[in-house]
């Protein structure tokens, strides 16, 4: 049993983008609940902060962390057509960042093996100077330059496996050797962005890892890009953190996505990233909570993860056979990243 780090806060429902839209406060309430109804043995709160504004300032144009903070003196502010704040979002957005950033500092001292910050609102579309996509701060950019710059890590690895691609996400370490950015993502779909091809650029070239993916991908599929892509990836990159854009969007009943993942799936796919934290970086992994929109889908889907957390003996069950597309996209992301990793071709063996 490992003692596993939750980031939770009352002040993260206060966020309220508007009425009827699909991030709502519910979700973080379907969740929290779902784990306390679990009763999860190993569980850790870690306390949350706001995060300052120079550590904001890493990842965002300082104009952009003003505007933001900015917006907790009105009702209302439309940052873009899907992203809108409330008086209390800014403290939410800042709450974020900051209980990520302890969870880090926590996992780095070994006072927990692991880590989930359960928050809102979700970061990976957020740019470098503009909100987008229910996104108002990159919380797990800004958690990656918190891991180099305070705790010294050469390398940090971000998986992100939400259903949409993380624009922000790869735009902040697009021409940043030291992050290796890895994503599935339904393709082509909301934000536009994540093809193949784009693959870092200059000395980063190849640190960007985009596996493009029609609608319909089971849990089977992800664990065969996985073991196929991720970890030769990742066993080349060695990282000394890996940080997980965990979203749940990829949920069979999700109404925003095309993909089949189940709740167990969910709980499959964590396996194999703490398997790579485990052999690669003394276990070090951080989870941050993307999206996710159906909400027993989500709850379900979070409360695995912890399981898995916990080492109780979950696994990914090794023996899947891919979907046909899903098989032809792998073959196309070793065929273009091949250059950049001798071991690519192989997969998992
Ligand atoms: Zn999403």
């Amino acid at each position: 049993m490992r003692k596993v780090g939750i980031v939770r806060d009352s002040r993260f429902l206060e966020h309220d983008p508007g009425p009827g839209h699909p991030e709502s406060p519910a979700r973080l309430e379907a969740i929290y609940q779902a784990m306390d109804k679990a009763s999860l043995p190993g569980l850790v709160d870690v306390d949350t902060r706001e995060a300052e504004f120079e550590e904001l300032a890493w990842n965002h144009h300082p104009d952009y962390v003003k505007r933001i903070f900015n917006t907790a003196s009105v009702e209302r502010f439309q940052l873009d057509p899907d992203t809108a704040t409330s008086r209390g979002s800014c403290t939410a957005a800042r709450l974020a960042v900051g209980g990520l950033l302890n969870a880090l500092e926590l996992v780095d001292k070994g006072d927990i093996g692991s880590a989930f910050a359960l928050v809102r609102p979700p970061g990976h579309h957020a740019e470098y100077d503009a909100a987008m996509g229910f996104c108002l701060f990159n919380n797990v950019a800004v958690a990656a330059h918190y891991a180099r710059r305070v705790l010294g890590y050469r390398r940090v690895l971000i998986v992100d496996w939400d259903l949409h691609h993380g624009n922000g996400t790869q735009r902040s370490f697009y021409e940043d050797p030291a992050v290796l950015y890895f994503s599935t993502h339904q393709y082509p779909y909301y934000p536009g962005t994540g093809a193949v091809e784009e693959l870092g650029r200059g000395e980063a070239k190849g640190k960007t890892v985009n596996v493009p993916l029609g609608a319909g991908a089971r849990d089977g599929d992800f664990i065969f890009i996985f073991k196929e892509i991720l970890i030769p990836v990742a066993n080349f990159f060695r990282p000394d953190l890996i940080l997980v854009s965990a979203g749940f969007d990829v949920y069979e009943g999700d109404p925003l996505g095309g993909m089949r993942v189940t709740i167990n799936g969910f709980g499959r796919m964590a396996a194999v990233l703490l398997h790579l934290a485990d052999s690669l970086c003394n276990g070090r992994i951080v989870f941050t909570l993307e999206g996710g929109y159906h909400l027993q889908g989500l709850a379900g889907g979070v409360v695995e993860v912890l399981k898995a957390c916990s080492r109780d003996g979950r696994t990914w069950d090794a023996e899947d056979a891919p979907s046909p597309g899903v098989a032809a996209v792998v073959e196309q992301v070793k065929r273009v990243l091949g250059a950049y990793y001798p071991d690519l071709a192989q997969g998992y063996r």
